[in-house]
């Protein structure tokens, strides 16, 4: 298994292959980076797999899948059906549908069983999704079905009642920390902080491993941040009518911002709290320090509240300066 950790998840499906009842119909929730491709992968080596104990990861089968060259075993998103432009379209249409299911009444090619993963389930249109219902209904002998969504909520229960139903929660971070230390080569210090700050998901500290900048790039702004929080009023003010003007073309980024003012605000509380041991910002624990030094257990309560309802004003389409002033005379200075 390349799968580490989510274990329920794990042996449940090797109980039902073992007992012979495997599904043809998957569908594998959990939030982005968190394995749910990797145990697909899993999955489908699992149905393919040559050994008595399969996935064996050491026979052709198990090694072709892994090097993402199996013929029978495809990751099917935006044009699939289509040619190279159709790849940059945001949903999964009826075409790209229509292909999968030409591809599933075939043979497999090379191995055991076809297996067709759909990457970000959720993208998949009204029309698509009704047409795949078929396919998942009565799928063709030697087929399985694997959809992967990080939203499960805004699929169809037409579909979703037709998939046999895996959630991958995070991980706990010393597991994710074990998994990082295994690969070996970073930098012990750097590790604990990626696995603190990747929220249990493995496959985005993975990335940030690889990718320095999502770790330091967050210190920076976490360090704007707490500029904000100590500035003048007119400072902030200045610094939410920016995130107000930016929020009716890119909303996300809002949200992430805000997000990291709650991760920087709840670590602020659990070093008040004497535990440091939980933060998730290491690299910052003296500013972590300082800061909580100046401010009472309840007055960071209340900011991580005031965040919480700017986020939910947000989603209700207030005024995003309304709501981001507010969010700005509601914190305490330090
Ligand atoms: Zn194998």
């Amino acid at each position: 298994m390349e799968t580490v950790g989510h274990s329920r998840a794990v042996n449940a499906l090797k109980r039902g292959l073992k007992e012979g009842r495997p599904s043809h119909a998957y569908l594998i929730a959990g939030p982005a980076h968190v394995g749910k491709m990797t145990l697909a992968r899993d999955l489908a080596r699992m149905v393919n797999c040559a050994s008595a104990d399969p996935p064996c990861a050491e026979c052709r089968q198990c090694g072709r899948i892994s090097q993402g060259l199996h013929a029978d075993v495809r990751v099917v998103g935006p044009g699939y059906g289509g040619d190279e432009a159709a790849r940059s379209r945001p949903s999964i249409g009826i075409d790209d549908v229509r292909a999968l299911e030409r591809e599933a009444n075939l043979k497999p090619f090379e191995g055991r069983s076809r297996v067709f993963i759909i990457e970000a389930a959720e993208r998949l249109t009204p029309e698509a999704a009704n047409a795949l219902l078929k396919t998942l209904e009565e799928p063709p002998e030697q087929v399985a079905l694997i959809l992967l969504a990080s939203e499960p909520s805004v699929l169809p229960l037409t579909v979703v009642s037709r998939c046999r139903q895996i959630e991958l929660r995070p991980l706990p971070p010393e597991q994710v920390a074990e998994a990082l230390r295994s690969r070996g080569g970073a930098d012990p210090s750097r590790v604990e902080e990626t696995a603190r700050l990747s929220g249990g998901r493995l496959g985005w500290a993975l990335r940030a491993l690889e990718e320095p900048d999502m770790v330091d790039g967050r210190s920076e702004r976490v360090e704007g941040v707490r500029e904000v929080m100590s500035g003048t009023l007119e400072k902030r003010f200045a610094y939410a009518g920016g995130l107000a003007a930016r929020f009716p073309n890119d909303q996300d980024s809002v949200a992430q911002e805000l997000e990291l003012w709650r991760s920087w605000l709840r670590d602020v509380l659990l070093v008040k709290e004497g535990r440091e041991d939980l933060a998730v910002s290491l690299s910052m624990m003296d500013a972590l320090r300082s800061t909580a030094s100046t401010l009472s257990s309840g007055r960071i309560v209340g900011a991580l509240h005031a965040v919480g309802e700017a986020l939910d004003m947000l989603r209700l389409n207030v005024n995003p300066r309304l709501a981001l002033e507010q969010l700005m005379l509601r914190l305490p200075r330090p």
